[in-house]
């Protein structure tokens, strides 16, 4: 395959991937997977010097949908650069204090700056940029192509915490912010909803981008905003004074900003967000890196995609996609089966993942998993714990059924269905919940009986006959 066939077969993949993913919210694969070979084509475009004019380097985001009315941004709206390590990140400093020196060459009797640095979370949902008038919300939009975005202002509405009306009322200016779903809000959704949402960036964006604002309601979004992209009437010196702006003008701006003056002092506190983004209530993909000083801004520019004049440094993927292979069943210390998913093993945040977690049968319903032995499905690991079956990627029915036990997997015994769950009654007759409750017995939070494991368990169950914790106390020692 020549380089031309290379690139045009990466860029057909692409754009299919960018229609479902910006025009339908519904992805295809994980942005991992996705951003894998993003770079793979940013490499044969660097090594060969050609750019096809289709290609999705050179343009941002994607279609407008049909039903929304289209809204001409005042100002573009950008997509980010990206650094995916420290190497990637100091070059990308590097070039900023290059471009400051060649300016002030340039212009030395009006020299900038040294260059100093914003450090924002970067959030993951749908970017948002709402239009005041005199004060008054008129209109908001998506950021579409970055020049033409959709006119979603009655959805936007329905967000809370978005002001309908603001202090400045001198002329007209368009804030630029991010549309997120709280991940203590998408769970509380989950639980109840028909139809579980797989990830709050997708439920953030399918909200904002529907044609009902009573859907957009009921999924209770949030924004953070950022920026001013546009505004006939003020001017900023730096980051800190536009960010106040905001802030004054009643407009959620998150808490987590940092300034600096030396570049180095940010890559200490990427590592300390990086630690810390398990904690948050709300998806995040990265940090933002931003020159504060607004003549910098200026100096240095634009390429056709990204400012020069910032980077989103992105932390490990917490989202994939592979193949769910088969499911077993176990059996608790209460009786209850939990389904046990094998997977297609794959690496993420570090590890390769071969077993996910499924909760129980009700769950697998309502994920749309029970056809989907055999089926790609999404992925999600987070805060070291076993990660979790999100739901499949495509909606067709189009693999094998997952069939549910009717009798324990253990012992036999018919199940009974309680709810969500199915559960084994056997409790004095079943080798599994008797062995996790003589282990639960021993445990540091019961009797704390040191080196008691469950293999010490299923020995005492299976050579001494124990059944019950009483038991342990008739046991005699043996040396
Ligand atoms: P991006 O999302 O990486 O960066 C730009 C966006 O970051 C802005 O539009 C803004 O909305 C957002 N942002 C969040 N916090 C911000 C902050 N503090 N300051 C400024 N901006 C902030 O770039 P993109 O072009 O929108 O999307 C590209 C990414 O989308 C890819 O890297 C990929 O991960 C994902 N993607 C995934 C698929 C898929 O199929 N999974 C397809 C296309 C794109």
């Amino acid at each position: 395959m020549d380089f031309k066939e290379k690139m045009g077969k990466l860029i057909t993949e692409l754009n299919n991937y960018n229609y479902h993913y910006y025009t339908l919210d519904q992805p295809l694969v994980s942005d991992k997977e996705y951003d894998a070979l993003y770079d793979q084509l940013v490499a044969l475009e660097a090594e060969t010097g050609v750019k096809l004019p289709d290609s999705p380097t050179q343009r941002v985001g994607g279609e407008i949908l049909k039903g929304f009315a289209p809204h001409r941004h005042l100002a573009p709206l950008w997509s980010l650069d990206k650094a995916q390590n420290i190497e990637q990140l100091r070059t990308w400093h590097d070039r900023v204090v290059r471009l400051v020196n060649d300016y002030n060459t340039k212009n030395p009797g009006n020299p900038l700056p040294n260059p100093c640095y914003a450090l924002e979370l970067k959030f993951d949902g749908l970017t948002l940029n709402l239009t005041y008038q005199d004060g008054k919300l008129v209109q908001a939009s998506t950021r579409g192509n970055g020049a033409v975005g959709e006119g979603i202002l009655p959805q936007v509405k329905t967000i809370k915490s978005v002001p309908l009306t603001i202090p400045y009322d001198e002329g007209t200016i368009e804030v630029q912010g991010e549309g997120i779903m709280n991940l203590s809000v998408l769970e509380k959704y989950n639980q109840i909803a028909a139809e579980p949402l797989k990830n709050a960036r997708n439920a953030a964006a399918g909200a904002l981008r529907n044609l009902s604002p009573k859907v957009t309601a009921e999924r209770k979004l949030n924004a953070y905003f950022y920026n001013v992209g546009y505004s006939d009437g003020i001017t900023f010196a730096d980051h800190k004074e536009m960010m106040d702006f905001l802030r004054e003008n009643r407009l959620k701006v998150n808490p987590y900003i940092f300034y600096f003056e030396q570049f180095d002092d940010v890559m200490e506190q990427l590592a300390d967000i990086e630690k810390r983004r398990s904690e948050l209530d709300y998806l995040i993909d990265g940090a933002v890196v931003k020159v504060t000083d607004f003549r910098i801004r200026e100096a240095l520019g634009y390429t056709d995609k990204f400012p020069r004049w910032a980077v989103a440094y992105k932390f490990e993927a917490e989202e994939t996609t592979t193949v769910l292979q088969s499911v077993t069943w176990n059996v608790g210390r209460t009786g209850k089966i939990t389904p046990l998913a094998r997977v297609e093993p794959v690496e993420l945040a570090g590890v390769t993942v071969q077993n996910c977690t499924l909760n129980n049968i009700g769950d697998i319903e309502r994920k749309n998993l029970k056809f989907a032995l055999g089926s790609r499905v999404f992925i999600r690991r987070s805060n070291d714990v076993i990660p979790e079956i999100l739901g499949k990627v495509t909606e067709e029915n189009d693999g094998e059924e997952i069939l549910f036990p009717v009798e324990c997997p253990s012992c036999g015994f018919p199940l009974e269905q309680r709810g969500a769950h199915l559960f084994c009654n056997n409790k004095t007759g079943c080798k599994p919940q008797i062995v996790a409750r003589i282990t639960h017995f021993a445990s540091r939070d019961a009797m704390d009986i040191e080196t008691f494991s469950d293999k010490t368990a299923i020995q005492l169950y299976e050579e001494l006959g124990v059944r019950e914790p009483a038991d342990l106390y008739t046991l005699s020692f043996d040396s």
